[in-house]
Protein backbone atom coordinates (compact mmCIF):
# COMPACT_ATOMS: atom_id res chain seq x y z
CA UNK A 1 0.00 0.00 0.00
CA UNK A 2 1.28 3.41 -0.52
CA UNK A 3 -0.07 6.73 -0.09
CA UNK A 4 1.56 9.72 -0.66
CA UNK A 5 0.79 12.90 1.75
CA UNK A 6 2.52 16.05 2.06
CA UNK A 7 3.94 15.49 6.01
CA UNK A 8 4.92 13.26 7.98
CA UNK A 9 2.89 13.28 11.10
CA UNK A 10 2.70 9.06 11.17
CA UNK A 11 4.50 6.70 12.91
CA UNK A 12 8.27 5.59 11.43
CA UNK A 13 7.08 2.27 10.59
CA UNK A 14 5.05 4.22 8.42
CA UNK A 15 7.07 6.83 6.50
CA UNK A 16 9.42 6.81 3.79
CA UNK A 17 11.01 10.14 1.66
CA UNK A 18 12.18 10.76 -1.29
CA UNK A 19 13.91 13.99 -2.15
CA UNK A 20 13.77 15.55 -5.07
CA UNK A 21 15.62 18.62 -4.99
CA UNK A 22 14.26 21.27 -3.03
CA UNK A 23 11.27 19.23 -2.82
CA UNK A 24 10.71 16.29 -0.10
CA UNK A 25 7.91 13.82 -0.46
CA UNK A 26 6.77 11.41 1.84
CA UNK A 27 5.09 8.15 0.86
CA UNK A 28 3.04 6.45 3.53
CA UNK A 29 3.53 2.82 3.46
CA UNK A 30 3.79 -0.33 5.75
CA UNK A 31 7.34 -1.33 7.03
CA UNK A 32 7.47 -5.44 6.38
CA UNK A 33 8.19 -7.31 9.82
CA UNK A 34 8.98 -10.70 10.07
CA UNK A 35 9.55 -12.14 13.42
CA UNK A 36 10.75 -15.51 14.64
CA UNK A 37 9.35 -17.42 17.59
CA UNK A 38 11.64 -19.92 18.63
CA UNK A 39 9.02 -21.55 21.63
CA UNK A 40 10.87 -23.60 23.23
CA UNK A 41 13.59 -24.92 21.18
CA UNK A 42 17.56 -24.56 20.96
CA UNK A 43 19.81 -24.79 24.42
CA UNK A 44 21.92 -21.58 25.27
CA UNK A 45 24.77 -22.46 22.80
CA UNK A 46 22.60 -23.54 20.03
CA UNK A 47 20.09 -20.30 20.46
CA UNK A 48 23.53 -18.51 20.45
CA UNK A 49 24.68 -19.96 17.33
CA UNK A 50 21.40 -18.91 15.82
CA UNK A 51 21.31 -15.80 16.91
CA UNK A 52 24.55 -14.91 15.42
CA UNK A 53 24.24 -16.41 12.31
CA UNK A 54 21.11 -14.55 11.36
CA UNK A 55 22.11 -11.08 12.65
CA UNK A 56 24.94 -11.91 10.20
CA UNK A 57 23.13 -12.55 7.05
CA UNK A 58 20.83 -9.48 7.46
CA UNK A 59 23.95 -7.54 7.32
CA UNK A 60 25.73 -9.23 4.66
CA UNK A 61 22.12 -9.82 2.47
CA UNK A 62 19.35 -7.16 3.56
CA UNK A 63 19.56 -4.16 1.45
CA UNK A 64 15.94 -2.89 2.13
CA UNK A 65 13.79 -2.38 5.14
CA UNK A 66 12.35 -5.11 6.48
CA UNK A 67 12.02 -5.18 10.44
CA UNK A 68 13.01 -8.81 11.70
CA UNK A 69 12.17 -9.45 15.47
CA UNK A 70 13.65 -12.45 17.47
CA UNK A 71 11.66 -14.33 19.90
CA UNK A 72 14.13 -16.43 22.09
CA UNK A 73 13.23 -18.55 25.40
CA UNK A 74 13.32 -16.10 28.19
CA UNK A 75 16.56 -17.87 29.34
CA UNK A 76 18.61 -16.50 26.33
CA UNK A 77 16.86 -13.19 25.91
CA UNK A 78 19.93 -11.36 27.67
CA UNK A 79 22.74 -13.33 25.57
CA UNK A 80 20.85 -12.33 22.09
CA UNK A 81 20.23 -9.07 23.06
CA UNK A 82 24.15 -8.44 23.43
CA UNK A 83 24.33 -10.42 20.52
CA UNK A 84 22.52 -8.03 18.10
CA UNK A 85 23.99 -4.80 19.85
CA UNK A 86 22.94 -2.17 17.43
CA UNK A 87 22.15 -4.09 14.48
CA UNK A 88 20.41 -2.32 11.98
CA UNK A 89 16.68 -3.99 11.51
CA UNK A 90 16.98 -6.42 14.39
CA UNK A 91 15.10 -6.45 17.69
CA UNK A 92 14.08 -8.48 20.62
CA UNK A 93 11.20 -10.23 21.43
CA UNK A 94 9.35 -12.07 24.30
CA UNK A 95 7.25 -15.04 23.66
CA UNK A 96 5.02 -13.91 26.95
CA UNK A 97 4.46 -11.88 29.81
CA UNK A 98 3.05 -11.54 32.97
CA UNK A 99 0.37 -9.02 33.33
CA UNK A 100 1.42 -8.22 36.70
CA UNK A 101 4.10 -5.68 37.66
CA UNK A 102 5.58 -7.14 40.56
CA UNK A 103 4.95 -9.55 43.60
CA UNK A 104 3.72 -13.23 44.41
CA UNK A 105 3.78 -14.61 41.22
CA UNK A 106 5.98 -17.55 41.35
CA UNK A 107 7.50 -18.51 37.60
CA UNK A 108 6.28 -14.79 36.45
CA UNK A 109 8.57 -12.52 34.16
CA UNK A 110 7.44 -8.53 34.52
CA UNK A 111 7.23 -5.87 31.60
CA UNK A 112 9.89 -4.59 33.50
CA UNK A 113 12.46 -7.25 33.99
CA UNK A 114 12.22 -7.76 29.65
CA UNK A 115 12.53 -4.03 29.36
CA UNK A 116 15.89 -4.62 31.74
CA UNK A 117 17.42 -6.84 29.46
CA UNK A 118 16.61 -5.45 25.84
CA UNK A 119 13.35 -6.49 24.93
CA UNK A 120 11.67 -4.18 22.84
CA UNK A 121 8.40 -6.40 21.49
CA UNK A 122 6.18 -9.34 23.35
CA UNK A 123 4.06 -11.93 21.38
CA UNK A 124 0.76 -11.93 23.07
CA UNK A 125 -1.90 -14.54 22.96
CA UNK A 126 -0.05 -17.40 20.92
CA UNK A 127 -2.49 -19.99 20.28
CA UNK A 128 -0.51 -22.37 22.32
CA UNK A 129 -0.71 -19.71 25.63
CA UNK A 130 -4.49 -19.89 24.54
CA UNK A 131 -5.03 -23.51 24.49
CA UNK A 132 -2.15 -25.15 26.93
CA UNK A 133 -2.15 -21.71 29.15
CA UNK A 134 -5.73 -21.03 29.29
CA UNK A 135 -5.14 -17.49 28.30
CA UNK A 136 -8.19 -15.71 27.69
CA UNK A 137 -9.09 -12.81 25.66
CA UNK A 138 -9.68 -10.74 28.98
CA UNK A 139 -6.35 -12.04 30.54
CA UNK A 140 -4.67 -10.58 27.08
CA UNK A 141 -6.62 -7.39 27.30
CA UNK A 142 -4.82 -6.93 30.88
CA UNK A 143 -1.44 -8.10 28.76
CA UNK A 144 -1.53 -5.72 26.67
CA UNK A 145 -2.36 -2.66 28.99
CA UNK A 146 0.70 -4.16 30.94
CA UNK A 147 2.84 -4.08 27.75
CA UNK A 148 1.83 -0.91 26.05
CA UNK A 149 2.21 1.06 29.70
CA UNK A 150 5.72 -0.31 29.67
CA UNK A 151 6.79 0.89 26.40
CA UNK A 152 7.16 -1.70 24.65
CA UNK A 153 5.09 -3.01 21.39
CA UNK A 154 2.87 -6.23 21.60
CA UNK A 155 2.45 -8.73 18.51
CA UNK A 156 -1.27 -9.24 19.21
CA UNK A 157 -1.66 -13.23 17.59
CA UNK A 158 -5.21 -14.22 16.88
CA UNK A 159 -6.89 -16.85 14.43
CA UNK A 160 -9.50 -19.36 14.32
CA UNK A 161 -9.36 -23.57 15.04
CA UNK A 162 -10.17 -25.93 12.74
CA UNK A 163 -13.70 -26.43 13.52
CA UNK A 164 -14.55 -23.02 13.04
CA UNK A 165 -12.98 -22.54 9.55
CA UNK A 166 -14.99 -25.68 8.65
CA UNK A 167 -18.27 -23.78 9.97
CA UNK A 168 -16.94 -20.97 8.27
CA UNK A 169 -17.41 -18.74 10.99
CA UNK A 170 -13.58 -17.40 11.17
CA UNK A 171 -14.55 -13.97 10.36
CA UNK A 172 -16.64 -13.62 13.51
CA UNK A 173 -14.28 -16.09 15.78
CA UNK A 174 -11.54 -13.52 14.88
CA UNK A 175 -13.79 -10.36 15.48
CA UNK A 176 -14.71 -11.17 18.84
CA UNK A 177 -10.71 -11.70 19.51
CA UNK A 178 -9.93 -8.69 18.60
CA UNK A 179 -13.03 -6.91 20.35
CA UNK A 180 -12.58 -8.63 23.73
CA UNK A 181 -8.82 -7.89 24.04
CA UNK A 182 -7.93 -4.75 21.52
CA UNK A 183 -10.97 -2.50 21.25
CA UNK A 184 -10.43 -1.21 24.92
CA UNK A 185 -6.91 0.48 23.17
CA UNK A 186 -6.98 4.39 22.62
CA UNK A 187 -6.04 5.21 18.96
CA UNK A 188 -2.25 6.01 20.72
CA UNK A 189 -2.16 2.74 21.87
CA UNK A 190 -3.51 1.18 19.14
CA UNK A 191 -1.03 2.33 16.59
CA UNK A 192 1.87 0.31 18.98
CA UNK A 193 0.62 -3.00 17.99
CA UNK A 194 1.09 -5.52 15.15
CA UNK A 195 -1.40 -8.02 14.65
CA UNK A 196 -0.36 -11.58 13.78
CA UNK A 197 -3.28 -13.53 12.10
CA UNK A 198 -2.32 -17.38 12.71
CA UNK A 199 -5.20 -19.65 11.55
CA UNK A 200 -4.47 -22.56 14.09
CA UNK A 201 -4.52 -25.42 11.41
CA UNK A 202 -1.92 -24.14 10.06
CA UNK A 203 1.03 -23.17 12.74
CA UNK A 204 3.39 -26.38 12.81
CA UNK A 205 0.90 -28.44 10.51
CA UNK A 206 2.66 -27.85 7.07
CA UNK A 207 -0.65 -26.74 6.07
CA UNK A 208 -0.28 -23.24 4.83
CA UNK A 209 -3.34 -21.09 4.17
CA UNK A 210 -3.57 -20.27 0.75
CA UNK A 211 -2.47 -16.47 -0.81
CA UNK A 212 -6.01 -15.72 -0.86
CA UNK A 213 -7.17 -17.00 2.92
CA UNK A 214 -4.56 -14.94 4.20
CA UNK A 215 -5.43 -11.90 2.43
CA UNK A 216 -9.48 -12.39 2.60
CA UNK A 217 -9.16 -12.36 6.56
CA UNK A 218 -6.14 -9.58 6.82
CA UNK A 219 -8.41 -7.71 4.66
CA UNK A 220 -11.61 -8.42 7.31
CA UNK A 221 -8.96 -7.29 10.55
CA UNK A 222 -8.44 -4.30 8.67
CA UNK A 223 -11.74 -3.71 8.27
CA UNK A 224 -12.84 -4.18 11.80
CA UNK A 225 -9.57 -2.01 13.02
CA UNK A 226 -10.96 0.61 10.35
CA UNK A 227 -14.65 0.32 12.24
CA UNK A 228 -13.00 1.21 15.73
CA UNK A 229 -10.58 3.80 15.04
CA UNK A 230 -11.15 5.22 11.38
CA UNK A 231 -9.28 4.24 8.32
CA UNK A 232 -6.17 6.00 8.52
CA UNK A 233 -5.23 3.94 11.67
CA UNK A 234 -6.46 0.89 9.87
CA UNK A 235 -3.98 0.86 7.16
CA UNK A 236 -1.08 1.77 9.11
CA UNK A 237 -1.59 -1.46 11.18
CA UNK A 238 0.98 -3.89 10.12
CA UNK A 239 -0.97 -7.22 10.31
CA UNK A 240 0.83 -10.36 9.97
CA UNK A 241 0.72 -14.07 8.88
CA UNK A 242 1.62 -17.12 10.82
CA UNK A 243 1.56 -20.59 10.26
CA UNK A 244 3.83 -22.78 8.03
CA UNK A 245 5.57 -20.14 6.56
CA UNK A 246 8.41 -21.63 4.29
CA UNK A 247 11.22 -19.71 2.10
CA UNK A 248 8.90 -21.16 -0.57
CA UNK A 249 5.53 -19.73 0.13
CA UNK A 250 6.72 -17.12 1.76
CA UNK A 251 7.02 -14.26 -1.50
CA UNK A 252 3.34 -14.91 -2.65
CA UNK A 253 1.84 -14.63 0.71
CA UNK A 254 3.63 -11.33 1.58
CA UNK A 255 3.08 -10.11 -1.90
CA UNK A 256 -0.73 -10.02 -1.09
CA UNK A 257 -1.53 -6.15 -0.05
CA UNK A 258 -2.83 -6.60 3.21
CA UNK A 259 -0.12 -9.45 4.76
CA UNK A 260 2.67 -7.26 5.90
CA UNK A 261 5.38 -10.16 6.84
CA UNK A 262 5.10 -13.27 9.08
CA UNK A 263 5.31 -14.31 12.39
CA UNK A 264 7.54 -17.80 11.45
CA UNK A 265 7.41 -20.58 14.38
CA UNK A 266 9.52 -23.79 12.66
CA UNK A 267 11.34 -22.02 9.81
CA UNK A 268 12.82 -20.20 11.96
CA UNK A 269 15.17 -22.47 14.33
CA UNK A 270 17.26 -22.44 10.62
CA UNK A 271 18.96 -19.53 10.05
CA UNK A 272 19.00 -20.21 6.14
CA UNK A 273 15.58 -20.78 5.66
CA UNK A 274 14.26 -17.93 8.00
CA UNK A 275 16.73 -15.19 5.99
CA UNK A 276 14.99 -16.58 3.01
CA UNK A 277 11.93 -15.77 4.38
CA UNK A 278 12.74 -12.50 5.47
CA UNK A 279 14.05 -11.96 1.84
CA UNK A 280 10.61 -12.64 0.88
CA UNK A 281 9.36 -9.43 2.20
CA UNK A 282 11.67 -7.28 0.12
C1 LIG B 1 4.01 -19.94 15.22
O1 LIG B 1 4.38 -20.63 16.14
O2 LIG B 1 3.65 -18.77 15.43
C2 LIG B 1 3.99 -20.52 13.89
C3 LIG B 1 3.41 -19.85 12.94
O3 LIG B 1 4.58 -21.74 13.74
P1 LIG B 1 4.94 -22.47 12.34
O4 LIG B 1 5.59 -21.43 11.46
O5 LIG B 1 5.88 -23.57 12.72
O6 LIG B 1 3.66 -22.96 11.77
Amino acid sequence: MLIVAKDRSFPAHFTKNLNFGTQTIFFRMRTKLVAGNWKMNTTPEEGQKLASEVVNMVKDELNREVQVVLAPPFTHLHQVSRLIGDAKHISLAAQNVSEHEKGAYTGEISVGMLKAVGVKWVILGHSERREFFKESNQQLAKKLDAVLAGGLQPIFCCGEPLEIREKEDQNGYVQRQLEESLFHLSEEQMRKVVIAYEPIWAIGTGKTASDDQAQEMHAHIRQQLAGKWGQNLANEIRILYGGSVKPDNAKSLFAKPDVDGGLVGGASLKSRDFMDIIKGAV
